[in-house]
């Protein structure tokens, strides 16, 4: 039996431009481009032929010889695809089919050995080919997402009779390479054979159904050289109906080529895909595999062409880096990739939920009522039962996804399969305290220091925000020999005894015992409500610090979140850390920055938001975000202040710094540089907080929008003159919210701050639909 490949056609370069002169009018040299069954030649014009009747202005095309078996039908089938992605708004170019000088799209030419050969002429399109395009960050990789799903998304209302073929590159045919492992060499079969017996278990009549483009490779996919975009994606040639699902897998098999992250890089592309065109869940799972057997077809294939036709440099061209991609995927447990893959989409990364038997709701709530100390609360009227979480997303009992606008623990997204990965596999080697020498600990410490200015360079590991905060108030007592601390008022710092103290948003609240003689404090620097609101605030409400340092008896510290969270998500004014530094420090105390809610780049501008003040610290104190909610927390202070605690009682913390948790810990800074979710709190922040001001000129009851990066706030107010907060709306508000899907609560000493901060991988569709959602319940029910 002949094979395509041995039906190519064989034209010469010349014969090519005197094709191109007989059928077109054009004056070309021509140069071969690699191709596997069909001949195509790049076409220049040489420029004084610019004017030739064919050209039209265009000066480079693209003249492609079909195979000799290739059907007429098959290429009307592949122009008529073309015309009508033309046709449609998607962000990709699509190449112009020239006619020839009588006017048909497609000509025939008689090959050398006398076999007829379609001819067809398209524009080149310029710009580099994926596999040369330099680097396959995250940016470009999602545009290859995007711009597959918008093709997909466009081609399910495209159909042909001529899609409907039997073809040996649609992977549901897979098994026509299977048959061919016996040319493999003998040593690489086994890692080709796993791959099929996991393509044998697809389940085929779950996925859907549509005509692809199917050959989204490397080489066919063309990059805008100026801004790292995928601009097209080129030959139609491998066109059929198939599992929608395998378009993205084809692509994902060569995205993944020569990556030193091949999960990763497969992971941006097949978020962007879901974002712009939803998967679905057996999509998702049968994902990976089928990228995986693209690969295997595609060694088969060219084993079997080698066998057939030696000369063919087009097969090299995959080969060597998908055997390297085989051998390294051969090393990945066979589930990781899904569930990152699954992660990427916003699905629970595990499926499997608790075998125990399920209870009720109420059952469960009867049941925590008497279990639990009732000094807990449990937000909403109708509580929700969450039994799990993806990205920024989280899951009830009965499976219905709700947009996590609060939680800023989750920072890189609920369950981060790479950072449950890096703390199970820990966990399952050994977990152990800090009095032995451990690499994660000192390559935490090294990295948390090399995030902080000088001189923060001393690392101390906890267990949580009011342990660090407990730790910060003794390093400073320790090394002041003082006692007295000044705090902003409604600030939280912990739940320990001392931090209780030292939180006015306890002590004076309800249940509190009032002010400690030891703790001073001064007003929250509230721009909107408070005192001082002009363009000198900073300056003013620093000044009370000074007063306050006046009214102790030797200040040991001033604490101060570098953006108040429970005081109602207010941003200190510019130059207010600058002035109640240099104050405390004029009055020998040191300066604790609670970094507990704000650090690790939900700032957006800055990874750590006491920057934003252009300050340093003495001590910094960080939680919540830091293991992105494995218990941890940390402390970052001086040398010098260090020198001064080590006065001979050891400082020893059972479970602070362990392995597991600094596993934990280095898992999320990667996640945070990889994702480059820094940037993305600063691109999302700033279109959400633009959206919320917006809704602000509409709603009445906004009465203030602030925040910086992931770290917003909405002061619901029912006067916007005499500011009355209306704290029982923004309950309300956010009860309706949870009934659309979004979860937001309220914080700030009136109750009527509806915080938001997610976790850092909110996207701008997460903020699209939190703004309409809460458009639509303002206008309902407020206007
Ligand atoms: N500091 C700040 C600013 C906080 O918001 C919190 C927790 N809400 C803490 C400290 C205490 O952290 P944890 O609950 O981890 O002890």
């Amino acid at each position: 039996m002949t094979t395509a490949v041995q039906k190519a056609p064989r034209i010469t370069q010349d014969d090519a431009a005197r094709i191109a002169s007989d059928l077109y009018g054009l004056n070309v040299s021509a140069t071969p481009l690699p191709s596997e069954r069909d001949q195509n030649f790049l076409l220049c014009c040489a420029p004084s032929h610019l004017q030739s009747p064919g050209s039209r202005g265009v000066n480079q095309f693209v003249l492609k010889i079909a195979n000799s078996a290739e059907a007429f039908e098959f290429l009307e089938l592949q122009n008529q695809l073309i015309r009508f992605l033309t046709a449609r708004k998607i962000d990709l170019e699509f190449p112009r089919i020239v006619r020839t000088r009588t006017g048909e799209d497609i000509a025939a030419v008689n090959g050398s050995d006398g076999r007829k050969h379609f001819v067809r002429l398209l524009t080149w399109l310029d710009g580099i080919c994926f596999a040369k395009a330099e680097p396959h960050d995250r940016k470009l990789l999602s545009s290859l997402g995007r711009g597959l799903a918008q093709m997909d998304a466009a081609l399910t209302e495209f159909d042909h009779p001529a899609a409907h073929r039997s073809f040996y590159w649609d992977l549901r045919n897979a098994a026509m390479a299977q048959e061919l492992i016996g040319l493999l060499p003998e040593t690489r079969r086994p890692l080709v054979e796993r791959f099929f017996t996991e393509w044998e278990k697809i389940d085929w009549s779950s996925l859907r159904f549509g005509v692809i483009h199917n050959d989204a490779n490397d080489y066919n996919v063309l990059v805008s050289e100026s801004d790292q975009r995928v601009i097209a994606i080129l030959d139609y040639g491998d066109m059929v109906h198939t599992a929608i699902v395998c378009e993205l897998a084809v692509a994902l098999a060569y995205a993944m080529l020569d990556e030193l992250d091949p999960i990763g890089a497969a992971a941006h592309v097949v978020a962007a895909y879901h974002e712009t065109y939803p998967l679905t869940e057996p999509e998702i799972d049968a994902l990976y595999t089928l990228a995986v057997t693209r690969l295997c077809c595609s060694v088969c294939f060219a084993a079997r062409q080698t066998r057939d036709a030696p000369d063919n440099e087009y097969l090299d061209i995959s080969n060597t880096p998908a055997w390297a991609l085989l051998e390294r995927l051969s090393t990945v447990q066979l589930d990781w990739p899904t569930q990152v893959f699954r992660y990427a989409c916003g699905l629970p990364v595990v499926r499997k939920q608790t075998s125990r038997p399920r209870r009720t709701r109420a059952e469960l709530l009867d049941s925590r009522r008497e279990h639990l100390g009732p000094s807990l609360s449990i937000s909403y009227d109708a509580p929700l039962h969450i039994v799990s979480g993806s990205r920024q997303y989280v899951y009830d009992s009965d499976g219905r996804r709700y947009l996590d606008c609060v939680n800023n623990v989750a920072h890189v997204g609920h369950s981060h399969p790479y950072v449950v990965r890096a703390a199970t596999e820990q966990m399952a080697i050994l977990n152990t305290n800090t009095r032995y020498l451990h690499e994660y600990l000192i390559e935490y410490s090294e990295r948390l220091t090399a995030l902080l200015p000088e001189p923060l360079r001393v690392v101390y590991l906890v267990n949580s925000g009011s342990e660090a905060n407990e730790l910060a108030l003794r390093l400073a007592r320790t090394h002041t020999g003082r006692n007295e601390v000044i705090v902003v008022d409604g600030a939280y710092h912990g739940n320990t005894s001392a931090m209780i103290d030292l939180s006015p948003y306890k002590f004076d609240g309800q249940g509190g015992s009032g002010r400690p003689a030891w703790v001073h404090k001064v007003s929250m620097p509230d721009v909107y409500r408070g005192a001082h609101r002009g363009p000198d605030a900073g300056r003013l409400y620093a000044a009370q610090v000074t007063e306050a340092l006046a009214q102790t008896s030797g200040v040991a510290a001033f604490f101060c979140e570098s953006a108040l969270g429970c005081g109602g998500q207010i941003i200190l004014p510019s130059g207010y850390l600058c002035e109640a530094f240099a104050a405390v420090r004029a009055a020998g105390g040191v300066c604790v920055a609670d970094e507990v809610q704000t650090g690790f780049g939900r700032a957006g501008t800055h990874f750590w938001m006491f920057e934003t003040q252009g300050v340093v610290p003495d001590i910094v104190t960080l939680g919540k975000p830091i293991g992105n909610g494995h218990p941890l927390g940390a402390v970052i202070t001086t040398p010098e202040i260090a020198d001064s605690f080590a006065n001979g009682m050891e400082y020893f913390n059972t479970f602070g710094g362990n392995p597991v948790s600094c596993a934990a810990g280095l898992a999320v800074l990667d996640v945070i540089r990889d994702e480059e979710l820094q940037k993305n709190a600063l691109e999302v922040g700033e279109y959400l907080k633009q959206g919320l001001r917006e809704l602000q000129a509409l709603h009445q009851l906004i009465g203030d929008v602030r925040g910086q990066g992931l770290f917003l706030g909405i002061e619901f107010v029912r006067d916007r003159e005499t500011l009355e907060p209306a704290d029982s709306e923004a309950a309300y508000v956010v009860e309706r919210m949870k009934e659309r899907g979004i979860l937001l609560s309220t914080d700030g000493p009136f109750h009527n701050v509806i915080k938001i901060k997610p976790p850092l991988v909110f996207s701008r569709a997460d903020a699209d639909f939190l703004l309409s959602g809460l458009d639509s319940v303002l206008k309902q029910d407020f206007q």
